[in-house]
């Protein structure tokens, strides 16, 4: 092992969550898989040919950078669409390589326009509006000068898309702001009907949205966390609980298993202090197993005393605190453990399993960090 730790990306899971999304959204509805955050951590280059072979043709990233590795990786001339940052610089490339992009304000639109003179090739953008978010997005009071644009340059343009985000579909807390999205996200749409402007893809929603709110769904969704096993929240599963089927009760299942193996045993005497400092005081005589993974892994310090781990299929806690490198559990009550043993961070062992959302409770992190966090070199391995 070159490593101190691996992952593994399970294709079946995924391939159930896609099939559970599809019929969530219906055949009309196209489904692009969000890849931003190196595919929530489950890495671009391994989702790809995982998604395609699922019939996916349609990608999501925030950055140039990204949108680069899938167009690398597709083997089916999917779509890119780039929903965040470029730099007007990389747009030659861009427009040459297909690749859809937002734009939200006028200086992208207007040097998308110009390099498409240049270069004899339509630019595919796609029109983003500020709907409530306030992040990013054209303003109401920009549609005129956006509407001349767009009808003046319809030999530089593609519209493929008119687009928005919502700002947290996940939780009822929010449910008046995201109603007023829609609604002013439907205003503008209206209005650019009047003026006969049509884009390819009407599209609002990410999995929240497409999970909560099924009039968003429209031409496209946006899908990243639950299309990786995830419910966007807590809140959302319970909310949509009663109308699920009635034998699978948790249709969306993790693809990522996060493991590691012992790297050595130690006995230690009560009253000893574990680690650094004095935050564990063994509480009895004890055996400790070092495990080679910390927080420059990803495993988070807000775990010190409260992360846990499975061993020969027993679920046994973190004890001390998190270093750089490195967690000691207590494997005092395991009958033969030994250096080299598995370790699940994350995943099952046996019958029992070590959740995401388990972490989530201890450190405060939500799904999305946690899995964004896992770093880029840790090896990725796709299973069945
Ligand atoms: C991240 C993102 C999504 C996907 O969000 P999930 O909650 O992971 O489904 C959709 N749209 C935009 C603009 C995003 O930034």
């Amino acid at each position: 092992m070159q490593h101190t730790s691996y992952l593994e990306i399970s294709k079946s899971a995924f391939q159930k969550n896609i099939e559970f999304l599809k019929t969530e959204i219906g055949d009309g509805t196209a489904l692009s898989l969000v890849i931003k955050g190196n595919a929530y951590g489950h890495g671009i280059e391994n989702i790809v040919p995982i998604a395609e072979s699922n019939g996916i043709r349609h990608f999501s990233t925030f950055s140039a950078d990204e949108a680069l590795r899938v167009y690398q990786a597709s083997q089916h001339q999917s779509q890119i669409m780039i929903m965040g940052m470029l730099e007007n610089g990389d747009l030659e490339d861009l427009i040459q390589k297909g690749i859809n992009f937002y734009v939200f304000e006028f200086d992208r639109l207007e040097a998308a326009i110009a390099m498409s003179k240049k270069l004899g090739i339509k630019a595919k953008v796609h029109v983003e509006l500020e709907t409530g978010f306030h992040r990013t997005g054209f303003e109401w009071e920009e549609r005129e000068w956006l509407a001349t644009l767009l009808t003046e340059n319809v030999d530089f343009l593609e519209l493929e898309g008119l687009c928005t985000h919502y700002a947290g579909a996940e939780s009822i807390a929010n449910y008046v702001r995201v109603r007023n999205q829609i609604k002013n996200y439907k205003k503008f749409k209206k209005w650019f009907d009047a003026q006969k402007i049509k884009f390819k893809k009407y599209h609002t929603a990410c999995s929240a949205a497409t999970l909560l709110y099924p009039e968003t769904t429209m031409d496209m969704v946006r899908i990243g966390i639950a299309a990786y096993g995830f419910w966007p929240t807590q809140e959302a599963y319970i909310y949509r609980f009663q109308s699920l089927p009635e034998d699978i009760k948790n249709p969306l299942k993790r693809l990522i298993s996060w493991k590691s193996s012992i790297m050595n045993t130690k006995a230690v005497k009560m009253g000893d202090f574990i680690g650094y400092g004095s935050s564990y005081m063994a509480p009895r005589d004890m055996t400790i197993a070092l495990v080679p993974i910390g927080y420059g892994h990803g495993y988070s310090r807000m775990l010190s005393n409260q992360g846990k781990v499975l061993i020969s299929g027993i679920i046994v806690p973190v004890v001390g605190t998190v270093t750089m490198n490195s967690i000691a559990v207590d494997v005092t009550d395991l009958e033969k453990v030994q250096k080299g043993d598995e370790v699940v961070i994350i995943g099952s062992q046996g019958d029992k399993e070590i959740s995401v959302a388990s972490f989530g409770e201890s450190s405060q992190q939500v799904n999305y960090e946690l899995l964004t966090r896992l770093p880029q070199d840790i090896p990725r391995s796709v299973v069945d």
